[in-house]
């Protein structure tokens, strides 16, 4: 599964795709909004600080990796902004794609710690699902010395390969475009 530099990478692409839906006013809300559902499904692991991991590891990636999980919280935080302008429909499927979009990319992690896989689709089905093919390796975490093993750095290189990228060129193509408006508004070519 992905580091939560991975998940925090994804989230932030996702986010800069909503963004214009946000007042202004509410920017920097929005953005730790996002960030926390994007990792909130990991909240399984806070027990680990006083348990240790290897109590926890058996519990990890339960019902908090599953549609029904997202679709509980991307309603509390729908719901939170919609006092701020943003439809609820928008909001709550925004902030559920954020948590389930964690939930994916778990799925397409190395898994050899039982429970394997995600339950995708829990409380409809409690089936867990993992890709034959692994795209993050994930990472080694034992102990705090860990965070610099050779296995995590590749991790965390990997997971900015791929997001950064993604990032970049939104970025991008969002400046362009704000660009061909400007020009637009000004009356010179586009
Ligand atoms: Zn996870």
């Amino acid at each position: 599964m992905p580091s939560p530099i991975g998940h925090t990478l994804a989230s932030w692409f996702l986010a800069s795709i909503a963004e214009r839906k946000i007042h202004p006013r509410d920017g920097a809300m929005f953005w730790a909004a996002a960030m926390i559902a994007g990792n909130l499904p990991d909240v399984d692991l806070l027990p680990a600080v006083v348990l240790g991991l290897e109590a926890v590891a058996p519990f990890h990636q339960g019902i908090t990796h599953s549609i029904g999980f997202a679709a509980v919280t991307g309603f509390s935080f729908g719901f939170f902004f919609r006092k701020r302008g943003i439809p609820l429909s928008f909001g709550w499927f925004f902030f559920a794609a954020l948590v389930y979009a964690h939930v994916l990319l778990d799925s397409l992690g190395d898994d050899t710690f039982p429970p394997i896989g995600v339950m995708l689709f829990w409380p409809f089905s409690s089936e867990r699902f993992l890709s034959p093919v692994s795209v993050f390796p994930g990472v080694k975490k034992g102990s705090l010395t860990d965070l610099w093993d050779p296995h995590n750095l590749v991790e965390f290189g990997l997971e900015a390969g791929i997001f950064l990228p993604l990032i970049g060129a939104l970025w991008l193509w969002k400046r362009a475009r704000l660009k061909g408006v400007s020009r637009a508004k000004l009356g010179g070519p586009a």
